[in-house]
Parts: C-alpha cells; sequence; structure tokens
C-alpha cells in the first residue's frame, strides 16, 4: 500500500478499518521526506507522534472516531496554530507563535486529524507565482522551470511532489484555485461564510476565505464538511448543510468569451471536458467582465491590505527594537522586515486612499460584477470556464492568470477548480465551475462525477 500516493479519505479508511496505524501513517508520511519542492517552512515531527499516540488510543477503545482521524494535513502558513510559528512567509512574523488555534484548526483537530507541518506561500498571501515568499520559491515538478502558481505556492507543490496528503490553503484572489490548477490538484473556494476566518492572518478580509487543496474533489468534501459552519469568533460565519444532489439535468453556461481569451490547448481541453455533463443542457454565454475585475481587485483588496498590515509595528510581532521613538520602529521594521510585494501593496493602497474617486469607481464596478453574476446564475445553474488562460508560466513571464477567478471573491459566491486535461507541453489544466452562493455541495458533486469519469486528477509528474 503507497500511502502517499492515497487520498486523505482513503487513508482515513484504512486507519478506521485497522488496516494500518496513525503512526504507521506518519512513518511512511517521514520515510522519504526530503522537501523535495522547498514546500513546507515547519514541520511537526514529535507534535504530530505525540498527537497520533493520542488518536491511535481512541480507535483501540473503538470509540467513534471521524472520516480523517489520523489523517496528515499540511497547513499553509497563514493560518493560525497554537504553539507552532506562523510566518505567513514573512520576516515580519519569523518568530511568532501564536497562543490560538484558527477554528479550521480547532475543528480538524477536534476530528482527529494530525497537523504535519507548515507550507510555504507568497509572503502575506500577496502574489501569484510563488515567488514573494522571505522563506524561497517553491517547486513545480510538472516543469521546474514553471511557476507553481500562488499564493497557496506550497499546498500545491507538497501535492505535487508526494509530500502532503491534503492541505488548507487561502483564496483572496484566486490563490488556492489559480495554483491548483497549475499543479493538477482539486480546490474549493467555498461560498463566503461558510467556513471561519477567525486565526486567518488577513490580506483582504471581505475576499479572503479558507479552502481545501487536495488530490480529489472527494478530500475537498469531507475537509469542508469538518472545517464549515457558524463559529461565535466569526460572525460572518453560517451553519451549512452538504445536499446530496441530483445533477443529470443541468442547466450550464459555458463562458464562450473566456474560452476565446485563452491558448487553443486550454480552450479545446474545456470543451472536451464538458462533454461528461453530457445529460445536462449546455449554452454558450458571454460573460463580460473581463474588462473590470483586476482593477476592481486590484484597488480594494490593497486598500484592505494597508489596514491589515498597519498592525505590524513592530511591538506585538517581532521585537526588533534598534530605534528610540515608536514612529522609527515601525518605520526600521518595516523597512527591514516586509518583502517588496508587500510594500507595493501598502504604498497603492495608501495612494489609492488619498484619491477616493478611485475607491469608489471600484465599489461600483464591484456592484456591476455582482450584477453579471447574479443574472447569469440565476439563469444557469452553474457556470464552466477554464481556471486560467494559460498553464503555469516561466519565472521570467508575467500574466494575469486570476483574471478569470477574481469575480467569485468579489461576489463571495462559490468557485471550484478541478484538473480537466494537459496542454502540448504536458501541462495541467484546470477546469473551474462557478455557481449561486451557497451552492457549493452542488459544485463539489459536480467535481467528484467529472473525478468519476475522468482520470486526469490521478496523473502525476516524473519526479
Ligand atoms: N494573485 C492575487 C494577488 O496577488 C491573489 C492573491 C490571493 O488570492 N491571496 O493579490
Amino acid at each position: 500500500m503507497n500511502l502517499m500516493n492515497m487520498t486523505a479519505t482513503n487513508i482515513g479508511l484504512e486507519i478506521r478499518n485497522r488496516n494500518i496505524s496513525c503512526k504507521e501513517v506518519l512513518d511512511e508520511f517521514f520515510k522519504d521526506f526530503e522537501d523535495k519542492g522547498n514546500s513546507y517552512i515547519s514541520l511537526c515531527k514529535d507534535y504530530s507522534y505525540k498527537r497520533a499516540l493520542e488518536i491511535q488510543k481512541k480507535i483501540d477503545n473503538k470509540e467513534e472516531i471521524s472520516i480523517l482521524a489520523g489523517v496528515p494535513i499540511s497547513i499553509k502558513d497563514n493560518i493560525c496554530t497554537k504553539d507552532i510559528k506562523t510566518t505567513s512567509a514573512s520576516k515580519m512574523l519569523e518568530n511568532y507563535i501564536p497562543y490560538y488555534n484558527a477554528t479550521v484548526i480547532d475543528k480538524l483537530e477536534k476530528e482527529g486529524a494530525i497537523i504535519i507541518g507548515k507550507l510555504n506561500l507568497d509572503e502575506f498571501a500577496m502574489g501569484d507565482m510563488g515567488i514573494t515568499s522571505y522563506y524561497g520559491k517553491c517547486k513545480n515538478p510538472w516543469d521546474i522551470e514553471k511557476t507553481t502558481g500562488g499564493s497557496s505556492s506550497g499546498c500545491v507543490s507538497s501535492l505535487a511532489y508526494n509530500e502532503a496528503i491534503c492541505t488548507l490553503g487561502s483564496d483572496t484572489g484566486g490563490s488556492a484555485r489559480q495554483p491548483a490548477s497549475f499543479c493538477n490538484q482539486t480546490s474549493i473556494k467555498p461560498s463566503y461564510g461558510i467556513i471561519s476566518r477567525y486565526g486567518l492572518i488577513g490580506f483582504a478580509p471581505e475576499f479572503d476565505q479558507i479552502c481545501p487543496i487536495t488530490k480529489d474533489a472527494i478530500d475537498c468534501l469531507n475537509i469542508m464538511k469538518i472545517i464549515s459552519g457558524k463559529d461565535k469568533n466569526d460572525d460572518t460565519t453560517i451553519y451549512y448543510n452538504f445536499r446530496d444532489l441530483n445533477i443529470s439535468s443541468l442547466k450550464i453556461g459555458i463562458c464562450k468569451n473566456f474560452l476565446d481569451y485563452s491558448d487553443d490547448d486550454v480552450a479545446s481541453c474545456v470543451l472536451d471536458a464538458i462533454k461528461i455533463f453530457k445529460n445536462c443542457k449546455i449554452e454558450e454565454i458571454n460573460f463580460n467582465i473581463l474588462d473590470y475585475v483586476t482593477p476592481t481587485y486590484q484597488v480594494l483588496s490593497s486598500v484592505y491590505a494597508v489596514s491589515n498590515m498597519a498592525r505590524y509595528d513592530n511591538f506585538n510581532f517581532s521585537n526588533y527594537f534598534e530605534d528610540d521613538s515608536y514612529e522609527d520602529i515601525c518605520i526600521s521594521s518595516r523597512t527591514k522586515l516586509f518583502g517588496k510585494e508587500v510594500k507595493k501593496r501598502i504604498m497603492y493602497g495608501n495612494y489609492i486612499l488619498n484619491y477616493t474617486d478611485y475607491y469608489d469607481k471600484a465599489l461600483k464596478s464591484k456592484q456591476y460584477i455582482n450584477k453579471i453574476y447574479s443574472y447569469y446564475l440565476d439563469k444557469y445553474d452553474v457556470i464552466i470556464m477554464p481556471t486560467t488562460p494559460k498553464t503555469a508560466f516561466s519565472y521570467n513571464e508575467n500574466f494575469n492568470t486570476d483574471i478569470f477567478l477574481i469575480g467569485s471573491n468579489l461576489t463571495k459566491t462559490p468557485s471550484i477548480s478541478i484538473p480537466c486535461g494537459f496542454d502540448r507541453n504536458n501541462m495541467p489544466i484546470g477546469m473551474q465551475i462557478i455557481s449561486k452562493n451557497l451552492n457549493d455541495d452542488l459544485l463539489l458533486n459536480l467535481a467528484i462525477h467529472f473525478q468519476e469519469n475522468t482520470d486526469f486528477h490521478l496523473k502525476k509528474p516524473k519526479i
């Protein structure tokens, strides 16, 4: 049994059936572990073995255990873990050890999942290539000359290198789904409010969401079931009940103008992939948001980033006290401890805040995007498009590959990305499915159906 090739759900099943112990799972995990993708910022080996003993005891006592009990999970390092360093890939938080868990971590631990390590990312989740981390960039084993995507770069490189079983990432403007598509993984950005953001280090909280990034859609569903729900520490949360839905006669819109905007291989793969939904009614639509999404997101997310970054004044988090006055300490520590990208966003956000016209315009534009989304999502059960217009690109290139993804963050609607094929250079292609708010279960059901009938998600890179 090669555990590292198995999904979280299947490993959980083997543990429950007592075919393997929690310790054996960890032994297998660490056996050939080298962190080939520079995916991890920290590992919690001792902690995980301690947890494995506790969970094994429950299993041996025949206590009722959950679907993920004993399963190792790797966590993006912008999600707070009590007593485990949480850096958000920034020198500013190099020594930060939270005294509390994010709600999602509490929930996972309660159900017996084992936190195994903290994953690399773009600094404070600002980026789309995984290159702004203080800890260096992650590698994409599908082609190491190409980016993993970002900001959840460590999530996807650890999975692609077979050095994680399942992961949690975050998505503010595509950061879970874009890298998932670049590295042949599955990820869902849930509807706003289904998963608590308490303990997620904020970038632009109105758009931030914690997301599972996994080997398949069943794992996404099982993780979602555990981490979703009302949380007294996050007033935006709601209770969510996952339904088992019939997907045979859905009305699907396919975005013609997004396909036209994409590379040929990407467009033809997605068009081929939708043939799986042959019992559904499929119609072409034009989703006229491409000119608006990126500028709207850039203005709003930078403005929100300004207020989120303001807390890093060096008294609370880092303890470099080289200067005398509060102001000097702030200036010198921010100068030394923030990376270039974070500084750029703070400056850009402050500039925008000085000219409120831009901010007002961005709010209007967001309203317009909301209108388009509501119009089409009322007419169609789901809308399908490529996750990104291109596959993973080289480090010296720069593309706006979040352009199809940002709309779901702006409108707070759910969106899933699943592997749907490969381009002529054997680079993975992702297909995005979006729906109305709170139809996350529908997206997951569709994705599971797709993966039951295809094997793209099972393909692995040569390492
Ligand atoms: N690439 C986008 C940005 O840099 C999105 C980041 C994210 O979703 N965290 O802002």
